[in-house]
């Protein structure tokens, strides 16, 4: 009779039971009856010895005497139990006393059974079968549920189950700080330490999708308890049990951080240049198929800049190639700083795409340049990158100068994809170089011929101003009840000693785009206060406005505040004299910053009109949102008066609001009887336009003011 057996991993082998009993006779008697049911059998008579066996190799069942000498069962039980292994070993309690006490004491210290006194001989060996399986199922199930967690652990994974009809939730992790819960989190908790801002969203989503019985598959961020940010993916679906018919949210919660992480640095080495940190052709190509799609909507033109550094390899040669790649990145950084100040070019607000510059190839460039107004825009671009690449860049003692050469082809006159857009300005590129590099040349030279124009513009405009060629014009405004005048709107003109006198459309767009729109808005200010101050001095003027238009892009209104303040003080004008007029367009660009400056003014006096209202950019909620006195109706709208019943009913209502927000309407643009008539009828409170009187110069409305002994003269139309 074996009292040892070799409990190896062998599967095979016979199942081994020990018999732990005081009572020889009855271990004899239960040997017996396991071995001939096919079982092995190791004996102990005392629980110290069925420690020590078990120690040695833990069996797979234990038969254990409740009622022994020294160490009873129940105490050998608790030991057997603390042993290595021994917590899923089934062990079943032999007693003589079946009582409830006895049982409630067996199942405290542990025991998985217990069988009573005398032993049913005949059915022991099936019992015996039967705790050994159920003994393994339950031993397999702790190591899948082991396994389980070792998993869980390894994926930073959480289940969740919520009962849809019944709300109870329930929800499994290993270790559930991890995904920043606890053990009893609810169904709310899961969405507690999600960043702010997300939450509601997340929520929201996960929670339709439920009741959509839609799958879903959601990322957030969390903050955890010690501010740690990591991200998590949250995905399940819906599944309906059958026997209950209840429908339950099933859904994973695992940190994918560093997937995340590893995601953003394959993005970033598939579509970044490691040097410069500028976009990769990839990227570059991306982006285009992006913008394209706006620009086919909106009609906007797109260049193409392909930017080459000129003698790029003799600075290769003569500094090294570390010096070399300092000229790089710095070249880098001034085409960055110049597309983020070129507003004209890049802004991008809802809707508008931005510009992108990459890097191509060793010392070659390319700019996306999307929502071009204008060929001039581009050409305006161009100049400014090869100005800021000549300053010289300073490497320790040397000091390098750099030229470029710019091919520009432009969407969609040169192409309408981005292969072709590219090989074209490639090949103006080469033009550029051919020219003497240090220039840019735009792919077709008709545009080439418009760029040179407007370097001309641009230096005799420059020229102009210096020389003093700019005059105003002055075109009266009247009451339309009574007639009189009211004041005067200031109307730029350019006398140039070659051409003659230039009206405003020829020049000022050009002023716009090349930044020279500030000095002349402040010459303007300036010129129109003196004549305003120097006709109130002469009585002329009493009661009476001076109205100056204010354009441009990149406006700095805080600048421009001091400096109309300044200008009013200096030529001793009365702010009431002063109106300025501003476009929606030119308000709406740094919204915040006009109405500051125009709030400033207001409250000095000053007038502020909307000027050309009516036109694309109009709101009426803008009327509200900016500090006005004054609204000035575009001419359009006028001249659209005999053509359209629409265009009446609209103005009329326009009026109407107007004066609701304590605002004086001036129509412009009056050209005819019948449109004096029917303004006067929506009592329009100003008009002005040819009918009523052309804009002059100083002298000859100067003259007219004499004429009306400074009471302010009455149109002779009406
Ligand atoms: P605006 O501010 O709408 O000025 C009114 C324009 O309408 C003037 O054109 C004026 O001559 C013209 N006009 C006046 N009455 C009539 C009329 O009955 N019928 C028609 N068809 N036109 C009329 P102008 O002087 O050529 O100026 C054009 C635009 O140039 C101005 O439009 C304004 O936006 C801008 N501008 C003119 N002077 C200045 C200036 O000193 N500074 C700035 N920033 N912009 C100016
Ligand atoms: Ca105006
Ligand atoms: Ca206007």
């Amino acid at each position: 009779m074996p009292t040892d057996t070799n409990i190896s991993a062998n599967k095979d082998r016979k199942p081994v039971v020990l018999i732990v009993d005081d009572d020889a006779s009855l271990r004899l008697q239960i040997h017996f009856t396991l071995e001939n049911a096919g079982l092995a059998v190791v004996e102990a008579s005392s629980g110290e010895e069925a420690v020590a066996l078990f120690r040695k190799n833990p069996p797979d069942l234990v038969l254990l005497d409740v009622i022994m000498p020294a160490m009873d069962g129940f105490a050998s039980c608790r030991a057997l139990r603390a042993l290595p292994g021994g917590s899923h070993t089934p062990v079943v309690m032999v007693t003589g006393l079946e009582d409830a006490v006895t049982i409630t004491q067996a199942f405290e210290a542990g025991a998985t059974d217990f069988i009573s006194k005398p032993i049913n001989l005949l059915v022991l060996g099936y019992r015996a079968r039967y705790w050994l399986r159920s003994g393994s199922i339950l031993n397999e199930l702790k190591i899948n549920q082991n396994r389980l967690f070792k998993a869980q652990d390894l994926a930073r994974l959480g289940h969740w189950e919520r009962d849809l009809d019944t709300d109870e939730f329930q929800f499994t992790c290993h270790s559930p700080e991890i995904l920043g819960l606890t053990s009893h989190s609810c169904y709310d908790d899961l969405f507690s330490s999600i960043e702010t801002e997300e939450r509601e969203r997340i929520r929201k989503l996960i929670d339709s999708a439920g009741d959509m019985e839609e799958p879903w598959s959601v990322h957030y961020r969390i903050i955890l308890a010690g501010g740690d940010v990591r991200t998590m993916l949250n995905n399940g679906e819906v599944v309906r049990d059958d026997s209950t018919g209840h429908r339950h949210a099933i859904g994973i919660i695992q940190d994918i951080t560093e997937l995340k992480q590893a995601e953003e640095k394959i993005r970033y080495l598939a579509f970044y240049d490691n040097l410069t940190g500028l976009p990769n052709r990839a990227l570059f190509l991306e982006h285009w198929s992006n913008v394209l799609p706006y620009a086919r909507r909106s009609g906007k033109r797109m260049a193409v800049l392909f930017i080459d550094l000129d003698h790029f390899k003799r600075i290769n040669d003569a500094l090294g190639r570390s010096s070399g790649d300092k000229v790089l990145i710095s070249v880098a950084d001034r085409l960055k700083s110049i597309l983020r100040t070129s507003d004209i070019i890049s802004r991008s607000g809802e809707e508008q795409p931005a510009s992108l510059i990459s890097r191509v190839g060793g010392d070659e460039f390319t700019i996306l340049a999307a929502n071009i107004a204008t060929p001039g825009h581009i050409a305006n671009l161009a100049e400014r990158i090869i100005k800021a690449l000549v300053e010289p860049l300073q490497f320790g003692d040397y000091h390098a100068v750099l030229t470029v050469s710019i091919g520009i082809s432009v969407y969609p006159e040169d192409g309408s994809e981005i292969g072709t857009l590219l090989r074209n300005a490639g090949t103006a590129m080469h033009e550029a170089k051919a020219r003497g590099r240090n220039n840019y040349q735009f792919f077709q030279s008709a545009m080439n011929d418009a760029a040179q124009a407007r370097f001309h513009l641009g230096n005799r405009l420059r020229r102009a101003l210096e020389n003093g060629e700019f005059v105003l014009y002055y075109q009266p405004q009247f009451a339309s009840r009574s007639g009189r005048l009211t004041g005067v709107e200031a109307l730029i003109r350019w006398l140039d000693p070659e051409v003659g006198l230039i009206l405003p459309d020829k020049f000022l767009l050009f002023a716009e785009e090349n930044g020279l729109i500030h000095s002349i808005n402040d010459w303007v200010v300036r010129e129109a206060c003196r004549q305003a101050a120097r006709w109130v001095a002469a009585g002329y003027f009493t009661g009476c406005r001076m109205g100056v238009n204010i354009s441009g892009s990149n406006i700095d209104f805080k600048r421009l505040g001091v400096q109309v303040k300044e200008i009013l003080e200096e030529e001793g004008l009365d702010p009431q004299c002063l109106e300025v007029e501003l476009t929606e367009r030119v308000m709406m660009e740094n919204t915040e910053e006009a109405i500051e400056m125009l709030l400033t003014l207001k409250e000095m006096g000053v007038s502020i009109a909307i000027d050309d209202f009516g036109t694309g950019y109009s709101a009426l909620s803008h009327l509200q949102l900016f500090p006005l006195t004054t609204l000035k109706i575009d001419k359009s709208f006028v001249q659209n008066l005999q053509t359209s019943g629409n265009s009446h009913s609209l103005l009329y209502s326009i009026i109407n609001i107007a004066k609701s927000f304590n605002l004086k309407v001036v129509a412009e643009g009056v050209e005819t009887e019948d449109q004096r008539l029917a303004l006067c009828a929506m009592e329009c409170d100003e008009l002005q336009g040819f009918l009523l009187g052309r804009p002059v110069s100083c002298e000859k409305l100067e003259g007219q003011l004499k004429i009306s002994g400074g009471q302010g003269f009455i149109s002779r139309s009406i």
